[in-house]
């Protein structure tokens, strides 16, 4: 018995292995996918069939390795939905990633943050003497006194 499993994981490895190349880094969808809720059909359908694979080894309609290989064929089909509908769906629907909005809130910071017109360090609000060169200024940005001059 155990060695028919360890038989098992290496049939599934080995298809995995075997498939790997085929499947990673697509960033196109995949051609049965032309739309966002078409890749939504596939992957109900693919995970209909796995419920439907289920049943069948459970009254024993199938070998394992059959089981196995038809389940394997069936997850990947339904990631790559999953992925398809990422790619396909309408831009509204969209949610910003995290990331992006980090990033743009920090651009529009650094766009607001006043810097020493001299050596370009970055300043606080309402600061009217950089720390680092000693440049003093008014409200407006006009240098008043710098100590390079
Ligand atoms: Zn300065």
């Amino acid at each position: 018995m155990e060695a028919f499993v360890i038989g098992l994981l290496l049939v599934v490895v080995c298809l995995g292995v075997v498939s790997w190349p085929f499947f990673r880094k697509r960033s196109v969808p995949s051609a049965e996918a032309e739309s966002f809720d078409k890749a939504v059909g596939i992957q109900i359908a693919a995970s209909q069939e796995l419920k439907a694979l289920e049943a069948e080894r459970a009254v024993g309609e199938m070998t394992e390795a059959e089981f196995f290989t038809r389940r394997n064929q069936l997850r990947l089909a339904a990631a790559h939905a999953l992925r398809d509908q990422d790619l396909l769906r309408p831009q509204a629907q969209r949610t910003p990633d995290i990331e992006s909005e980090v990033l743009a809130a920090r651009r529009g910071r650094q766009a607001r943050q006043p810097k020493c017109p001299v050596c370009s360090n970055a300043l606080l609000d309402g600061t009217v003497e950089c720390p680092r060169c000693g440049t003093l200024f008014s409200k407006n940005g006009h240098v008043v006194d710098s100590p390079n001059r």
